[in-house]
């Protein structure tokens, strides 16, 4: 399984149910996909996704965190290594606007945002996704 948002951690529950063996990596330091990382504590207690992981992994689900696939693992790699591979990479490419106003200080892609705002509130490192005034 290649990402571990919502789409991911479903596809991965459901094949290791079915009895197969299942390897999820995930390219960000920890699993979730946006469940993590673009919706905030106030909407969803990052615990919660850190308890069905954590029965997830009791049930024989492999994760592999901190492993963007095609850069630090080569897909020839992973089609060796495998019978199957389902890609859950969901999409983090913003659409711009054009539209008045665009160009101001202060606004940006939510993600970007999202991503910065969820990791300090989980005191995790920030790293190289500054955006100025987000404190
Ligand atoms: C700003 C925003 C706010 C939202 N708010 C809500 C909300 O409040 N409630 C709601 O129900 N839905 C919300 N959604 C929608 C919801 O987040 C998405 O529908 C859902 O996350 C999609 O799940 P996914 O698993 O397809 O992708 P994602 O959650 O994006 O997960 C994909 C994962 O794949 C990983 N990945 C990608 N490429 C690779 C690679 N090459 N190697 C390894 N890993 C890789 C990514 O790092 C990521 O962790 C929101 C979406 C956005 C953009």
């Amino acid at each position: 399984m290649v990402g571990s948002g919502p789409a991911g951690l479903a596809a991965a529950a459901q094949l290791n149910y079915a009895g197969h063996q299942v390897t999820l990596f995930e390219r960000d330091d920890a699993p979730g996909g946006l469940l993590r990382y673009g919706i905030p504590d106030f909407k969803l207690e990052k615990w919660v996704i850190d308890r069905r992981v954590k029965v997830m992994e009791e049930e024989g689900v492999v994760f592999q965190c901190n492993t963007n696939i095609g850069v630090d693992v080569k897909v020839n790699d992973l089609l060796r290594e495998y019978h199957a591979i389902v890609l859950a990479g969901g999409s983090t490419i913003p659409r711009d606007l054009a539209i008045p106003g665009r160009e101001l200080k202060g606004v940006h892609f939510a993600m970007d945002f999202l991503k910065q705002q969820n990791k300090r509130v989980s005191e995790r490192p920030v790293i190289g996704e500054d955006i100025p005034g987000n404190r």
